[in-house]
């Protein structure tokens, strides 16, 4: 009954309220590959108008962050940037039942490493290489987001994921300010910052960065993601 009324505005719904809804529908089945019957089921707005609005089930549920598990030919370095996210999301290094879709800030799941990589401990192996290879952390000119250092500096301000993850593991996920880490608290978040400021010629190198946790980060700085 509220479906049929809320098909009539589709066009009408933001986009973000669309995903934001397939998300709800995830976590409520505590899965990221949801069907359209069970999005029809417990959805607000009706697979249909997902379909219309993204042109296929898939691409709905790739847009909302779902559904990776899925897809086939994931690359390596989305695995290991994933590794790495849910790595400082915990505080440690991750064990793997860890490794959880939706859980940790997983986007995949144990098994995609396992398939992967032949087993968990394999997959950290390889992720540690990648991380370290000095051919890796030399992206100096374009990150894999895409940022482009201003003229005159060496770096872009962005830290990339692989710098993230080598300070995050070379400060053991520690805060360098208090100590306060996820680990023990699971309440605090870990950023990676600046020691001397971007804004004041600092370069995103290994040498200039550190961990804080976000209540020291914004304590130290105005700029809360530097
Ligand atoms: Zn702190």
């Amino acid at each position: 009954m509220q479906k049929f009324e809320l098909k009539l505005r589709q066009r009408d719904i933001p986009e973000n309220d669309l995903l934001a809804d397939i998300r709800n529908v995830g976590e409520r089945l505590h899965t990221d590959s949801i069907t359209k019957t069970n999005y029809d089921q417990y959805g607000k707005y009706g697979a249909t108008t997902l379909l219309r609005r993204f042109g296929s089930w898939n691409k709905a549920l790739s847009a909302a962050g779902m559904g990776i598990n899925n897809r086939i030919n994931i690359p390596n370095e989305e695995l290991f940037e994933n590794l790495a996210n849910v790595w400082q999301t915990l505080g440690r290094q991750p064990v793997g039942k860890d490794i959880t879709k939706s859980a940790n800030a997983s986007k995949f799941s144990l098994g995609t490493y396992e398939k992967r990589f032949g087993s968990w401990n394999k997959a950290l192996v390889v992720f540690v290489q990648y991380v370290e290879n000095p051919d890796n952390q030399a992206e100096t000119t374009i990150d894999s987001e895409g940022a482009v250092p201003i003229s005159g500096r060496r770096t872009p301000r962005k830290i990339n994921w692989r710098l993230r993850a080598t300070v995050l593991i070379r400060d053991n996920c520690i805060c360098r300010m208090c100590g306060a880490s996820p680990a023990k608290d699971p309440s605090v978040t870990l950023h990676i910052d600046h020691v001397v400021p971007w804004s004041k010629g600092g370069e995103t190198v290994i040498e200039n960065l550190q961990t804080l946790c976000s209540v020291c980060n914004i304590g130290k700085s105005d700029e809360v993601f530097d």
